[in-house]
């Protein structure tokens, strides 16, 4: 990996403006290779640089699978935000780190982020199919036509023209059941069991593509590996 210009990579990665990074330098808290820096423009490489004494953010894309907590919105302006369970400085990284698509506030389960483009196309492109897995819960007792109309893809959702994709569902229960979309409209499911005479009292979001949360608790996060990022759906 090449080197870049100090006060650059400062800015690209959140730590501060390019015209803070001289403030740092004035007081002595940039250190390369263990020896302090003293100009703005000097070219680094990134893992031999320290502030504060501790080591840089990684400088490359970043690949985050979080286990999205009730609550919180995707959204960047929010006091509620999901970037809140992230370190700060992140909110300021460039290109800007965002969730690939979005979950209600009331939703919780899996959301990946990444400041990636090409990677998060990937993920939300719908050219791509790739299958979301929710567990829902509902309001009224399951009437037995459900599967067959979601499985159809034909399902009109209101005030839209052109019907859902076909869906798989299967039942657990009176009032649950697992659901798999293949495409990601604005509060689908809410929208489907509301066009199917129902109210979905909970909803999880159990899997996104090959990923799922294995042992992540609400709130939590994790970098990808290398081989995960890589993944096909
Ligand atoms: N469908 C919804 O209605 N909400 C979500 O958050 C995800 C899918």
């Amino acid at each position: 990996h090449s080197s870049e210009r100090l006060d650059h990579l400062l800015s690209r990665l959140g730590y501060c403006s390019r015209s803070e990074v001289r403030d740092l330098l004035r007081e002595g808290r940039v250190l390369a290779d263990g020896m302090p820096l003293r100009k703005a423009a000097t070219k680094v490489e990134p893992a031999s640089v320290q502030i504060d004494e501790e080591p840089l953010d990684h400088p490359y894309p970043l690949y985050v699978l979080y286990h999205k907590p009730l609550g919180k919105v995707c959204a960047h302006d929010d006091p509620r935000a999901i970037y809140q369970d992230f370190p700060p400085r992140w909110r300021y990284r460039r290109p800007s780190f965002s969730s690939v698509g979005r979950l209600d506030r009331e939703t919780s389960g899996v959301l990946l982020l990444t400041d990636d483009g090409d990677w998060l196309h990937r993920w939300t492109s719908p050219r791509y199919d790739i299958p979301r897995r929710y567990r829902v819960t509902l309001e009224n007792p399951l009437q037995g036509h459900e599967a067959g109309i979601l499985a159809s893809g034909t399902l009109l959702l209101e005030g839209e023209h052109s019907p859902c994709k076909a869906a798989e569902m299967i039942p657990l229960g009176t009032t649950e059941l697992q659901l798999t979309l293949h495409e990601g409209r604005y509060h689908e499911v809410r929208r489907m069991f509301a066009a199917l005479d129902n109210l979905v009292l909970s909803l999880h979001r159990e899997a996104f593509g090959p990923f799922t949360l294995d042992d992540l608790a609400p709130g939590q996060w994790r970098e990808l590996s290398e081989i995960e990022r890589q993944r096909e759906s």
